[in-house]
């Protein structure tokens, strides 16, 4: 087995008055790459009025650009938006998140700007928030939220790739997609325009439910139904790692994270996790 160099971590939470949350986050340098430029992180706050106001966050960001300024970017993105979307005193989650997303953005460019050797720095983000019965996810560049729900798989947020493009269009199928050479061409990100377009879309969550978040470094080398079976198999620490893990066996061809967020009903029994496999 490949050696992990991972950080992951564990948390329940009330989500509302009927459903929980149990999360594990895990990423990978791969087996390709000299380094990491993806960053992800969690914020669910242990304040009930918060949490019932501004909801549990999840993001995941997919860094580019040379001399280590792609895990600059992601960072950024990571730390400032789970920042800014709490420090927003409103309560429209769409609105805070866009807010957030766009200082982001903003800032980024700003460090680039700085920085000749971090001009050009951009990075991916994907965000989701879950709060109440509604996740609201948040978009820009090719990495992915998906709904795992009754055994199906859903992808919730749109790549903004070159490929993504050609298949929405009808100029190239799903699994040509998957193997151009063209692949890795977002068309959005942050940090590489003083403004960007990010996607923010809702979706109606349920017990039983599993959010993905995901850089296309495992969504490129694990396909949607692989994706289904392995979160269905098990509760997200298990996931994380198995997904980690199969992206890895399919060659690790790049950096390698992902969010897994199982949605329970309050009073269920926990997944079945051997918690000791992880420490
Ligand atoms: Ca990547």
């Amino acid at each position: 087995m490949h050696k992990l160099r991972a950080t992951e971590v564990r948390e329940r939470s009330a989500l509302s008055k009927q459903l929980r949350l149990d999360v594990a986050q895990l990423t990978d340098v791969g087996r390709k790459r000299p380094h990491n430029e993806d960053n992800m992180a969690y914020v669910i706050p242990k304040d009930p009025q918060i949490m019932a106001r501004k909801g549990a966050l999840f993001i995941v960001a997919d860094g580019m650009g040379g001399h280590a300024a792609g895990e600059v970017a992601s960072e950024i993105a990571v730390d400032t938006v789970s920042k800014m979307y709490y420090q927003d005193d409103g309560d429209d989650v769409a609105v805070s998140l866009l807010h957030a997303i766009k200082h982001a953005n903003a800032l980024i460019h700003q460090r680039a700007a700085e920085n000749m050797m971090r001009s050009g720095m951009g990075t991916t983000c994907v965000a989701a928030v879950l709060r109440g019965n509604m996740a609201y996810i948040a978009n820009v560049g090719d990495s992915r939220a998906y709904l795992v729900r009754d055994g199906q798989v859903k992808q919730v947020s749109q790549d903004h790739s070159w490929v993504a493009e050609q298949v929405r269009a009808g100029l190239l199928t799903e699994d040509q997609a998957r193997t151009h050479a063209q692949r890795n061409v977002i068309t959005r990100c942050l940090g590489t325009q003083a403004d960007e377009q990010i996607d923010v879309l809702h979706e109606p969550i349920e017990e039983n439910d599993a959010l993905v978040l995901c850089t296309d470094g495992l969504s490129g080398l694990v396909t949607d139904d692989e994706i289904r079976r392995i979160v269905n198999q098990s509760g997200p620490q298990e996931s994380v790692y198995h997904l980690v893990e199969r992206a890895n066996e399919n060659g690790g061809t790049d950096n390698i994270t992902a969010i897994v967020v199982s949605v329970q009903e309050v009073g269920a029994e926990p997944p079945n996790v051997r918690r000791t496999a992880y420490v």
